[in-house]
């Protein structure tokens, strides 16, 4: 299979950093025999399927940009992770009102 077609697809398929999914191969069309993974910015794909040649790698080298991205999306899924605990925390209010002294002095 011709490679600068499958990176074309893999391109194509906008894989999100830090994904490790199995999907159905774009290349045979199989069901669930495609894993492609990106990983600290390299993108692995490989098809189970026995007749399918689908695999590769891109090594993608990060800009200072790119990385400066990379480290902030890790910054991010940090402060995500904490605001998620967070929610299940109790917040204290500032003032407790008693049920039974609703207009009582
Ligand atoms: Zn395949």
């Amino acid at each position: 299979m011709d490679y600068n077609y499958q990176m074309k697809i893999i391109n194509g398929m906008a894989v999100q950093p830090n994904t490790d999914v199995r999907v159905d191969c774009p290349f045979c069309f199989h069901k669930n025999t495609f894993t492609l993974k990106n990983i600290d910015g390299k993108i692995m794909w490989n098809c189970f399927y026995a007749m399918c040649d689908a695999k590769g790698k891109i090594e993608k080298e990060m800009s200072p940009e790119q990385l400066k991205n990379f480290l902030n999306s890790k910054e991010l899924s940090l402060q995500n992770k904490m605001k998620s605990e967070n929610k299940i925390k109790w917040n204290v209010p500032e003032y407790f009102t008693s049920v039974h002294s609703i207009n009582v002095p």
